[in-house]
């Protein structure tokens, strides 16, 4: 299937397939309704552990249990240490009698500090779970660990290994992570992220495309001299600057969905003086790799234009996160995910989302496997906020989706 076909019919943003209606496979619906209320006593015990990136005493408080958990579910557990960020990535492995290979991956920091849990606890509240890091992501961590004891209940091996990969960096870009991700996904036929949903309005949807995320500097070297008495001997950098970021304007582009938003400009230190330093920050979204060539080279040339003699213009491009781009494993995996709302009579939406999760990590643009899904968490929003939440009836859908689409993931032939 050809990329850029795809990408355009991702471009739409959000679509569903039409709705047929199916029953719910009823040992798994059974088994799914009795892990309701233990999932949510999960929830209450992981949102009262503060979990903040980077602080440790709450990290290793979480990963004790989380080991815990996944021992008895039957699991070997690992950890490996999230270098200069504190605390552990748990690998846990499940084996089982099939070939199929499935990750499951989600991360257990959160962007709260310290007392954040005592001040506002787990809470519900007419339908909705509010706390800490409620949805983003412990409402994932415990999808996974309870869609596990569904299994576990309905007596499922039929996967090759079943890997559960929880990380404590995700918050501030998974750097001391990244590394095992891309390399533990290397061998996997299938990866489910369970970031929750990133919709408007609580709306139910997986996610099937993330942008990459760059970050772009401009930095202008001018003369400093006296602004009353000699500005002409000066080479004034914010003027430079200023010429700069708009002659640099449009460097995003539409059809590509590649954006990028200056976004902090500083420059001058006395108001008597031509300032002789300044500098801009800048923010590149993106979901076509060849995006990043593209602009650095672009940026270069249109910045050999300059207003100012004797001035010095640097652009520089770092990179961040990786896009999860579109594509047909995921664009499978989506569709997959949406036939088995419907044997629950729910629609489910595929979504793009502008922001970048640790799903890019595990997916290998040169290579067809893993295929990768994301959101398979919680439905919910205000992420980040006091406001944050979940939906209550959105625990029994999403657990029902995990147990199926990894009992369907095992089934499935084997390509060659
Ligand atoms: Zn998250």
């Amino acid at each position: 299937m050809k990329r850029s076909m795809l990408a355009m019919g991702l471009a739409c943003g959000m679509f569903t397939v039409a709705t047929v209606h199916a029953a719910p496979q009823q040992d798994v619906y059974d088994a799914v309704e009795q892990q309701r209320q233990p999932l949510l006593d999960t929830l209450e015990t992981l949102v009262n552990i503060d979990s903040g990136t980077g602080y440790v005493a709450g990290l290793s408080e979480i990963e004790a249990l989380l080991t815990e958990r996944l021992e008895a579910l039957g699991a070997e557990v690992e950890a490996h240490p999230a270098e200069n960020f504190g605390g552990n990535t748990l690998v846990g492995r499940l084996q089982g009698n099939g070939d199929r290979n499935i990750m499951l991956m989600i991360h257990y920091d959160t962007v709260f500090g310290e007392g954040t849990a005592k001040d506002r606890p787990f809470r519900i509240e007419e339908g909705r779970a509010y706390g800490p890091g409620v949805g983003d992501a412990k409402g994932g961590v415990a999808v996974i660990l309870h869609s596990l004891e569904v299994l576990k209940t309905l007596g499922f091996d039929d996967y090759g290994q079943l890997t559960v990969v929880l990380n404590p960096d995700e918050e501030k870009g998974s750097l001391g992570s990244r590394d095992l991700i891309q390399q533990l996904s290397a061998d996997q036929d299938a990866v489910l992220v369970f970031e929750p949903t990133f919709s408007e309005g609580a709306t139910d949807a997986v996610t099937v495309v993330t942008k990459g995320i760059n970050y772009a500097f401009l930095e202008v070297k001018g003369r400093a001299s006296h602004a009353g008495g000699a500005p002409e001997q000066g080479r004034n950098a914010i003027m430079e600057l200023s010429h700069q970021l708009l002659q640099l304007g449009d460097l995003g582009d539409p059809d590509k969905e590649t954006t990028l938003n200056w976004t902090i400009v500083e420059g001058g230190s006395k108001r008597n003086v031509i300032p002789e330093h300044a500098q801009a920050e800048g923010d590149m979204r993106y979901v076509d790799s060849s995006e990043y060539e593209r602009v650095l080279n672009e940026a270069r040339d249109i910045t050999a234009n300059q207003l100012i003699d004797d001035t010095e213009v640097e652009f520089r491009l770092d990179k961040g996160r990786p896009p999860l781009p579109g594509n047909p494993q995921t664009q499978a995996l989506a569709e997959q995910a949406q036939k088995i709302y419907q044997e629950l009579d729910r629609e489910l939406l595929a979504a793009e989302i502008g922001g970048g999760t640790d799903a890019a990590y595990a997916y290998h643009a040169d290579s067809p496997t893993p295929a990768v899904l994301e959101s398979l968490g919680l439905v919910g929003g205000g992420y980040h906020s006091d406001e944050e939440y979940v939906q209550l009836d959105s625990v029994v859908p999403r657990l029902y989706l995990t147990t199926r689409m990894i009992m369907e993931l095992s089934d499935a032939e084997t390509e060659d």
